[in-house]
């Protein structure tokens, strides 16, 4: 339809088929597929193990310019495209997209299921609860945060003997480990199993944690973009006894429970990666983990079923999975290794796999490369880097946008002047893929004031600028019909020779990996350590984190660590304010700027315009 009616329009209109149908048409044995509701289900692990002789299909993951307030549409292309190769070309395709915060849903943002004629649905249940994989994620990492208090807790109002008699309780007369205490005494190097003789003083060693409560790095989380929970106190009642401590809450899918899901690879990897997760350091300077609280098998029941990835569908049928969604961040912002993993397999050989990477290719892509490819082991025949002609023009100087007021006539009408200045940004991002080693499709989201001659410019630059093609697609006005020539180009493109590589490797320095991302991503001249991340590097180093892959935190908002700083900023340094490190899911964020892990809400959030028709259910504004 001409105009375009609303995305919630759009959706609405078609009907999805019954998931369990979809899930037959894609293969699956009825066994592997656990339904929520008619259109919706979990799918089985299983399946890698049923179909680990089958060839894997081509991977491609999406990417964009660096993000502008007037969007590029890396969600939107990612559907588009599937349902191209799909519906249009009848290949065996898969979308793989991150599952979207409600922080964002009801705040600034809106849905994230795509837009247009290239959708996910049902987009309302896209966008609200799903199957509850983040409302696990916010149990489980609450438990353990609960759980670390209540330890500093006990352990200072007890005695070592009364500590240690009630951490090891006698059952009708035998005093047994658990399983996870034996892993604390492995971690301790302690050899006696039988608690009875274990010598005072390893007692208190094995019960006592000596959590620092000034150290604690572990932070409570939900899913609601609430600035009051920013800086909070707890322990307030007279119960605790004056134990109270300055805390703060982050939004769910900013914990790192979210990140191990992400890039985990099985049950017992995800079990073993949240009992690494560090949550505080003790008085004694040693990392405190969840392992050491005693909570890991509870964290990893608590996230049994939202390790399964979710099947949905596009508006035309194609199959999606809808996986994680870490912060981009303090996080990798990528969906999960498990989604990628069993649809690779669903699509076989002949099928295509096309999969979303957050923010830029400076921060989404380069993650994707050398933090998920580099754990999951699989390799991406090409590169999608989606852009639109009102983005680059921003980037080449185009005034701010203003919420509220009409956007300005740089925008609606033809300028080729500002359209060449911005093309520095995408250059830029085609020469970032190309360190990877991997093809590049450049993909034009057209928009519907976009002239000719822009389309033709931008295509052309793109083409010189190292992009083994470059298309317009207009899947937002026309669906999968509108991305043909897009997926023709991508099949191209992944069948070409790819040498892939990944930017650093392991065993540099933290500094030297850091500094590498620095100049060849961000084009800096170098890096700056503060006193806090330098003293950071030589802690890390000594505990034997020093190997993990870098995920850093930076603004999405420039290839420098200045938001304001648009195109390809040259000639300058990148500060390092401090350094942190995720243990459990197994990198190390270097901290560019100061990071909001909790949002806040706008004078009008999305939520003024979403309500339900109370005669059919149906929700209304989710955009
Ligand atoms: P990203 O994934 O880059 O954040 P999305 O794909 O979520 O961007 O798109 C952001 C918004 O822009 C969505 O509301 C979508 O409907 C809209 N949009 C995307 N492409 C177009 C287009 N070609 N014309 C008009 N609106 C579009």
């Amino acid at each position: 339809l001409n105009p375009v009616p609303s995305d919630i329009e759009i959706a609405k209109k078609q009907k999805p088929k019954d998931i369990d149908v979809l899930a037959e048409e894609i293969g699956l044995l009825p066994e592997e597929v656990n339904l929520y509701g008619k259109k919706k289900a979990k799918v089985s692990l299983d399946v890698l193990n049923r179909l680990k002789n089958v060839d894997d299909s081509k991977y491609v993951v999406v990417t964009g310019i660096t993000p502008t307030p007037l969007g590029e549409g890396k969600s939107t292309t990612t559907i588009g495209l599937a349902q191209a190769l799909g519906s249009q070309l009848n290949k065996n395709v898969f979308a793989c997209v991150r599952q979207p915060s409600q922080g964002p849903t009801f705040g600034i943002k809106g849905g994230a299921a795509g837009g247009g004629y290239s959708q996910v649905i049902p987009m309302d249940e896209f966008n609200l609860h799903l199957t509850g994989d983040i409302h696990a994620i916010t149990a489980a990492n609450n438990l353990l945060a609960a759980a670390v208090d209540a330890r500093i807790f006990h352990e200072s109002t007890q005695k070592d003997e009364a500590l240690y008699s009630r951490l090891v309780p006698q059952k009708k007369g035998i005093r047994e480990f658990s399983t996870i205490q034996i892993r604390r005494l492995e971690k301790l190097g302690i050899n006696e199993r039988d608690p009875d003789k274990l010598s005072p003083e390893d007692r208190t060693r094995f019960s006592r944690l000596n959590i620092d409560p000034d150290l604690i790095t572990w932070q409570r989380v939900m899913d609601t973009n609430d600035r009051f929970l920013r800086k909070i106190t707890i322990g307030q009642s007279p119960t605790e006894k004056g134990r109270e401590r300055v805390a703060q809450f982050d939004i769910s899918v900013a914990s790192e429970v979210m990140a191990v899901l992400a890039l985990t690879t099985s049950i017992s990897d995800m079990r073993e990666r949240l009992g690494h997760m560090v949550v505080a350091t003790s008085t004694t300077g040693e990392p405190v983990t969840a392992d050491d609280i005693g909570v890991t098998g509870a964290l990893t029941v608590l996230m049994r079923d939202a390790i399964q990835p979710n099947l949905m569908q596009t508006l035309e049928g194609t199959p999606v999975f809808v996986h994680a969604g870490p912060f981009a961040n303090i996080a990798h912002g990528n969906s999960s290794i498990l989604a990628d993993m069993i649809a690779l397999k669903l699509a076989g050989p002949d099928g295509f796999v096309v999969t979303e990477a957050g923010f830029g290719a400076d921060i989404g892509m380069e993650k994707f490369f050398n933090i998920k490819c580099r754990r999951s082991g699989l390799r991406p025949h090409a590169v999608v880097l989606v852009a639109t002609i009102r983005a680059i023009k921003m980037h080449g100087g185009g005034p701010t946008v203003v919420a509220g007021k009409p956007l300005a006539k740089e925008y609606s009408e033809e300028n080729l002047e500002l359209l060449e200045a911005g093309f520095s940004n995408p250059r830029k991002q085609i020469e970032n893929a190309g360190y990877f080693g991997v093809p590049v499709v450049f993909a034009l989201n057209r928009f519907a004031n976009d002239t000719d001659s822009e389309v033709e410019t931008a295509l052309r630059l793109a083409r010189e600028s190292g992009a083994i093609d470059a298309v317009c697609a207009s899947h937002w006005s026309h669906g999968g019909a509108g991305a043909v020539d897009l997926a023709r180009s991508v099949i191209k493109a992944a069948e070409s020779k790819s040498n892939f590589n990944f930017l650093y490797p392991l065993e540099l320095g933290i500094y030297e990996k850091i500094e590498t991302i620095a100049k060849k991503i961000y084009g800096a001249d170098g890096i700056e350590l503060l006193p806090a991340a330098q003293a950071k590097v030589e802690l890390y180093t000594k505990q034997g984190f020093g190997n993990l892959p870098i995920c850093m935190a930076k603004t999405h908002l420039s290839l420098s660590h200045q938001p304001e700083l648009k195109g390809s900023p040259r000639g300058f340094v990148l500060p390092i304010r401090d350094i942190r490190v995720s243990a459990g899911a197994g990198f190390l964020y270097p901290l560019v700027g100061t990071m909001s892990t909790m949002p806040g809400l706008p004078t009008r959030p999305c939520f003024y315009d979403i309500d339900i028709d109370p005669h059919t259910l149906d929700v209304t504004g989710l955009f």
